[in-house]
């Protein structure tokens, strides 16, 4: 479903950012790409939404290469979750969360409906914590309504870099369990960002351990964890 071939990335002040990384996730797979900070992780998926162009080398999203999709389609198709939950401040939590289905187009009484049964399936009472603003919210909630915005287009492939990076290990420990729980339902393709080999081994269907630039190994976590 993603497929890196041979994908590199040099930034224009000469750094090397990912060095020939060829590697593929399957329609409904978690990824976790795990690795000390500065080794490519968050460039490896921005190349997928498109947020950072490759050097050469194609990232493909079912085949096709993004190079050559239109960036808005392609973004409807791909959610986006960053640490902190990247909300917009001075909207309130259920406009956060429709703010997807708005650009698209949904009239305003959809997208806001849609947007109180996602914050509902991220285990936030709408009633309570849909008029809220961000600087209203915990970290471990905040990071919740960015999942839910994230999902509100039904997009097929999540992006996740450290989104439970920002909060205390008893909050990450939930947040984990309930995403775990989540996936298994939703079946998303998701690459997920994290320096955390505990949480990649977790909730990674496959690992993609990282050594500066490349991935040093890839594999499933009883294998990266050495059983036989
Ligand atoms: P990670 O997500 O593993 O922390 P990044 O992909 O963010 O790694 O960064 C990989 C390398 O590329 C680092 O050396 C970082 O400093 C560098 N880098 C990231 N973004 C840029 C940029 N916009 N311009 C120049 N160098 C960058
Ligand atoms: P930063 O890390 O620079 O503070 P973000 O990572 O939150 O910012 O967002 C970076 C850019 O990604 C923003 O310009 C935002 O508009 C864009 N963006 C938001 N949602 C998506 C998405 N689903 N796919 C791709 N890009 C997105």
């Amino acid at each position: 479903m993603i497929r890196f071939e041979n994908v590199s990335k040099r930034y224009p002040d000469g750094t090397t950012a990912v060095d020939a990384l060829s590697f593929e996730v399957r329609a409904g797979e978690l990824v976790t790409l795990v690795g000390p900070s500065g080794c490519g992780k968050t460039t490896t998926m921005r190349m997928v939404n498109r947020l950072v162009e490759p050097t050469s080398g194609s990232v493909l999203l079912d085949g096709r290469d993004v190079a050559e999709a239109d960036a808005v389609a392609l973004r409807r198709r791909i959610g986006y979750v960053v640490q902190q939950g990247g909300l917009f401040p001075h909207r309130s939590v259920l406009d956060n969360t429709a703010a997807v289905p708005l650009l698209l187009g949904r009239p305003r009484a959809a997208a806001r409906a849609r947007a109180a049964e996602l914050l509902e399936l991220v285990g936030l009472d709408p009633a309570v914590f849909g008029p809220r603003y961000p600087d209203q919210l915990s970290g471990g909630q905040r990071q919740r309504v960015g999942v839910a915005r994230a999902l509100a287009g039904d997009p097929p492939v999540l992006l996740m870099d450290e989104p439970f990076g920002a909060v205390d290990p008893v909050v990450r420990d939930r947040l984990q369990r309930e995403f775990l729980d989540l996936q298994g339902r939703l079946r998303k393709t998701v690459l997920f960002v994290t320096h955390d080999i505990e949480e990649a081994v977790r909730l990674g269907d496959r690992i993609a351990v990282y050594g500066e630039g490349r991935i040093e190994q890839y594999d499933t976590p009883a294998a990266v964890l050495g059983a036989p």
